[in-house]
């Protein structure tokens, strides 16, 4: 790509550390050549996140952004932002790319996401897009939204709701819900390592409740071998029959940093994307209701670009 140095992990600290630095040889956390050689300066790393100060960003950029991402429903109004109120996830789902750095649960500082989320609504944003690896319930930051005139998105895992916090979310603003369901039996949610305590009738209740407060409701399915398909299509049609959105299950992609990539084939390598990649499009020949063409190989990706 060119570019001069690359930081393993988490960013804002290395950074920073390379904002303040004339010599990058030594900071920790990167990887650069040298005479086509990879020097690596120790492992990937994980911010300390919770007391990142709110951030600010430039007008024209907030202004060159008007798409709400993963937003459904009608009356978009005002442009769109990212904000991040919590950093990883304490689960281990097999399927899962955040193995290494992003396994510690960290949630912000309180005040200076409020602070942020202030900031992009003075400049004319009226949705966000939390794009938490999972966005647990908070009482305090629901309330605080009530508020606020902004509308906002969410990933999550519905198991961790409960009814009445629900209705906060709905009350709070969130008009989107993605959350991975990944499985239909308790079988199938063992097997991807999802660790939910519910059963699927109580999971599918949750998810009926929250769409009675969320006008987008997103359950993402995995396909699990495990899963009988008349029993999956029998759920599905339930979910969607209540206003649930329920995809056809889409195939596990064995991403590099996660564990179903180790079982498969151990540490990743320098191939491992084109691994992961290949066995995907051959264990499957269908990807998802709502795609119709089949991936490309990544050799055949990458011959196209970067003077390969
Ligand atoms: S899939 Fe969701 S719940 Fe499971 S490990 Fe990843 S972020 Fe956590």
């Amino acid at each position: 790509l060119g570019v001069d140095i690359v930081v393993r992990g988490e960013c804002e600290e290395v950074v920073e550390q390379l904002a303040r630095r004339d010599d990058w040889s030594a900071v920790p956390s990167t990887a650069y050549l040298r005479d086509a050689r990879v020097v690596s300066n120790g492992g990937v790393h994980a911010s300390s996140f919770v007391d990142h100060p709110p951030l600010e960003w430039p007008a024209d950029w907030i202004a060159a952004h008007s798409h709400h991402h993963h937003r459904f429903d009608d009356n978009q109004v005002g442009f769109g932002a990212e904000v991040e109120a919590s950093r990883g996830c304490p689960y281990n789902c097999s399927f899962c790319a955040k193995i290494d750095f992003r396994d510690a649960y960290r949630r912000r500082n309180h005040e200076a996401v409020v602070a942020e989320i202030d900031r992009l609504i003075a400049q004319g944003v009226g949705y966000i897009y939390f794009i938490d690896e999972i966005f647990l319930p908070q009482k305090a930051l629901l309330e605080a939204l009530v508020d606020r005139n902004v509308k906002f998105g969410v990933q999550t895992r519905i198991d961790l709701w409960k009814p009445e916090l629900l209705e906060l979310l709905g009350a709070a603003g969130c008009v989107s819900i993605e959350a991975g369901l990944e499985s239909l039996t308790v079988e199938g949610r063992a097997m991807l390592a999802k660790r939910c305590r519910l059963g699927t009738e109580e999971l599918a209740a949750l998810l009926v409740d929250a769409r009675r407060h969320v006008p987008f409701v997103q359950a993402n399915l995995i396909g699990v071998v495990e899963d009988d398909p008349a029993l999956v299509e029998r759920w599905r049609t339930h979910l969607i029959d209540h206003g649930v959105w329920a995809n056809e299950p889409v195939p596990l992609y064995p991403y590099p940093s996660s564990p179903s990539y180790r079982e498969l084939w151990g540490e990743p390598d320098d191939l491992a994307w084109e691994r992961a990649h290949d066995h995907y499009l051959a264990s499957f020949q269908k990807f998802s209701d709502i795609q119709e063409k089949r991936p490309r190989p990544l050799a055949e990706l990458e011959a196209t670009c970067c003077g390969h």
